[in-house]
């Protein structure tokens, strides 16, 4: 009903004065941001970075004109800055800038308006200039106009926003572990939509699941494949824990095979590295629901969640009701690389060079 929205707007001031609010929604603490866990959350940037420099936070704004509010065609990266004895660096920047380049490249945009090395000029910058000592990083290219639905009718445009995150699941998730359900919503199929890119419009299904697992009582969701195996969460890689697997003692774990349609996750990469290093076995497989019920452990993991456990599924309580020990070890393990106190830490961490005034324009 048109008047009900209209009737709803009115309330919203801050929405007058904007061209386009998707960006001001990220950056600023404005009403639109009702929950009051992500107000808490998420402190706001002085600065955000547009095409070719960084610019007031109050200009990070989108064409409402564009495919990518039109449609979702964007893609973009979520990455972390952490504080560091060293100052702020940020975590494995190579493979998260390669993957934006890669989400490009699948989508189908042909020249893009920026190389690898600018991007992460870009971000750094972006980050020395908000004065972040730890941050959540969101580089995007987005399309621009493509109204006639190719991407040869838009224009490729780049943009990195920053913000503090401190708890994306809540503060006691690492210690106590999480609750969650199995969506009703199936995972995308890699020829409906590519999962190995990190496409806006894919996290439609994302939302639609994680609502519904908020509404029923539950913290994330699990989303099973189109064949009926487990493929991730609505922003997380999945792990799971089995002891005593048909006789052989020791714990495996299981990650979810790329064949599934998952994005491979950074996190998970590195939680394979340093669960090897602890000498664990870790394989690739596919992983049944019923698995998940009979694990010792479950355990998530993506940039914004970092390392979180599964303390129950569907309303069966998963292992001893917490962050199991291998979960502990490996969130552990997983701090020490991010503070800079692990011998992956100079493999892994970026520090963030002094900020280049003449990048900033007034
Ligand atoms: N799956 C999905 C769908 C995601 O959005 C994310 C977050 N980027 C992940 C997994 C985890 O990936 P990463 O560890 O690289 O953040």
């Amino acid at each position: 009903m048109p008047g009900h929205v209209l009737r709803d707007m009115s309330f919203r001031p801050s929405l007058a004065p904007c061209r386009g609010w998707a960006a001001q929604v990220i950056l600023r603490h404005s009403s639109w941001v009702k929950d009051s866990f992500i107000k808490e959350n998420m402190g706001a940037a002085r600065y955000i970075w547009i095409d070719d420099s960084l610019r007031p936070a109050s200009e990070g704004v989108v064409p409402f004109v564009s495919a990518a509010v039109q449609f979702g065609f964007s893609v973009f990266e979520g990455i972390r800055c952490y504080s560091t004895d060293k100052g702020p660096a940020v975590f494995r920047m190579d493979e998260h800038v390669e993957r934006l380049l890669d989400s490009a490249h699948i989508v189908g945009f042909r020249e893009l308006p920026v190389t690898a090395e600018q991007v992460k000029t870009a971000i750094n910058q972006t980050i020395a200039a908000n004065e972040f000592s730890a941050c959540y990083i969101r580089p995007m290219i987005y399309l621009d106009g493509a109204m006639m639905m190719t991407v040869e009718s838009g224009q490729p445009r780049f943009v990195v926003a920053v913000w503090e995150w401190k708890n994306f699941l809540g503060a006691e998730a690492k210690e106590r572990g999480i609750r969650a359900n199995i969506a009703s919503f199936t995972r995308l199929h890699p020829n409906i939509m590519m999962t190995k890119a990190k496409v806006s419009g894919n996290y439609v299904s994302s939302i639609l699941a994680k609502t519904e697992s908020h509404r029923a009582g539950f913290d994330e969701a699990i989303m099973l494949g189109p064949d009926g195996y487990v493929a991730e969460c609505t922003g997380e890689n999945l792990f799971v824990v089995r002891k005593n697997v048909r006789g052989n003692v020791g714990n495996k774990i299981i990650s979810t095979t790329p064949r599934a349609g998952i994005l491979e996750g950074i996190t998970r990469d590195s939680l394979i590295m340093l669960a090897r290093d602890l000498g664990y076995s870790v394989v690739e497989e596919p992983i049944s629901r019923d698995q998940l019920y009979v694990a010792d452990e479950v355990f998530v993991c993506g940039t914004a969640a970092e390392v979180v456990g599964l303390r129950e599924i569907d309303f069966r309580v998963i292992g001893d009701g917490k962050a199991g020990p291998v979960t502990r070890a490996l969130q552990h393990e997983f701090d020490r690389v991010v503070s800079g106190r692990h011998v992956r830490s100079a493999q892994w961490l970026a520090p963030v060079p002094a900020l280049n005034a003449a990048a900033v324009r007034r």
